[in-house]
């Protein structure tokens, strides 16, 4: 039980709310876990969102709704129409904005009273732990790696509670990691996947509504350190299967030989494209993608020893009367969205149907799939069973939609 005189100390701490906010977080206020020092903790919080996608969305809303005073944002993209059947803080009004303006848009004509604090920047090793130490609690939004190892690193090595939360396709998982006495990411995952293994959600899809739903418990453990109330995921791994609704928790252990939170030898940030093994993301295009202007035309790029060639290259060279054996490695259901009439073997299939492909093995073959990573390893696959002149198409199907023919469907 807390002294009268004791509680008032405490709230004459914390900034005032002026009837407006008193009427606006009335249904907090009532509830004896939150009430008006809560919501003054929230109006005193800084919170940063890493991204404002799928995860960023739900989660920055929410917090700006419940009144946390002060929202960080990091991104660096622009709005596509793609990002709008799950990244519901954008709209088709903001299409081509940056990301950064159109969530802040939306988050202050939800709720004037909250500071955004906008950094339109791709987080790196050489700006996170600045961004960081200015905000009390981290939220990882992000879709890939090496953003989540960075995250985790510089929340390790700040101090900052991380909000974790992932998703793929129908399955999503949370917690919260980086705590003093909790585990961290790296406890859970040591080493990255190796590179192509785990497709991003471009690749692999994503249920629109998932992300909403982890984003959620992302800001509702947000909300809960802001407040310390209740039992935070502090070592457990909350798994969310959407298809099957359910909801399992894995207990966590924080691992003593952790180079990040156990023997503490990480002591800087790294390069995290270097650890995760893949060419830094571009800034212009896809995540996979190696822009054109890196790409020469006779192939000499290469990636772990398959030639690169552009879609600009290809055209020049069908145009030319060259006859390249193009295969395409996506599923079928991509193929029925849209397709440039090569023959079809998904991924999966291609080292079991290596008597499918009807050329010599001297034969030139170009393989493609939407952007170009699923392409690269069934690339590989075919190098192995013995064709020497197999070349991935930089930029897949996506490349060829932007560059060369403009009327098929990008997806
Ligand atoms: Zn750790």
């Amino acid at each position: 039980m807390i002294a009268t005189e004791e509680l008032t100390e405490t709230i004459n701490e914390l900034p005032k709310l002026s009837n407006e906010e008193i009427a606006r977080y009335s249904r907090h206020l009532i509830l004896p876990e939150v009430g008006m020092e809560g919501q003054q903790r929230l109006k005193a919080a800084k919170v940063l969102c890493v991204g404002t996608g799928g995860l960023g969305a739900p989660l920055a809303l929410y917090l700006t709704a419940a009144g946390v005073g002060t929202i960080g944002l990091v991104d660096f993209d622009v709005v596509d129409e793609s990002n709008l059947q799950r990244q519901v803080i954008h709209s088709q009004a903001t299409v081509g904005k940056l990301k950064v303006d159109s969530a802040e848009l939306m988050l202050k004509g939800l709720n004037k009273n909250v500071n955004i604090i906008k950094h339109n920047t791709m987080l790196t090793s050489a700006n996170a732990l600045e961004i960081f130490k200015d905000y009390d609690v981290i939220a990882d939004g992000t879709d890939n790696f090496q953003t989540r190892y960075l995250v985790n690193d510089a929340c390790v090595l700040t101090g900052k509670p991380n909000a974790y939360g992932s998703i793929f396709r129908f399955e999503g998982q949370a917690s919260v990691f980086a705590t003093e006495e909790g585990p961290c990411y790296r406890c859970l995952y040591p080493e990255p996947p190796p590179p192509g293994l785990v497709p991003s959600c471009a690749e692999g899809g994503v249920l629109g509504i998932l992300p909403g739903l982890v984003g959620v418990i992302q800001a509702t453990e947000v909300i809960k350190l802001i407040l310390g109330i209740g039992e935070p995921l502090i070592g457990r791994l909350l798994l969310v299967d959407a298809l099957g609704m359910s909801f399992r928790t894995l207990k966590l252990r924080k691992n003593p030989e952790c180079p990040a939170c156990g023997t503490r030898e990480i002591k800087e940030l790294i390069d995290y494209d270097q650890f995760c093994g893949i060419a830094p993301p571009s800034t212009t295009n896809g995540p996979l993608e190696a822009s054109s202007h890196g790409v020469t035309p006779q192939g000499a790029h290469k990636i772990e020893g398959i030639p690169q060639l552009s879609v600009e290259e290809l055209k020049k060279r069908i145009d030319a009367g060259d006859k390249p054996f193009i295969l395409d490695v996506r599923e079928p259901h991509e193929y029925a969205i849209v397709n440039i009439g090569a023959p079809l073997i998904p991924v999966g299939q291609v080292a079991s149907r290596i008597k499918d492909i009807p050329v010599a093995k001297d034969h030139e073959i170009v393989v493609h799939c939407k952007t170009g990573g699923r392409s690269q390893k069934a690339a590989l696959t075919l190098k192995q069973a013995g064709f020497t002149n197999v070349k991935n198409l930089a930029g897949g199907i996506t490349a060829w939609a932007e560059k060369i023919d403009t009327s098929l469907p990008k997806y």
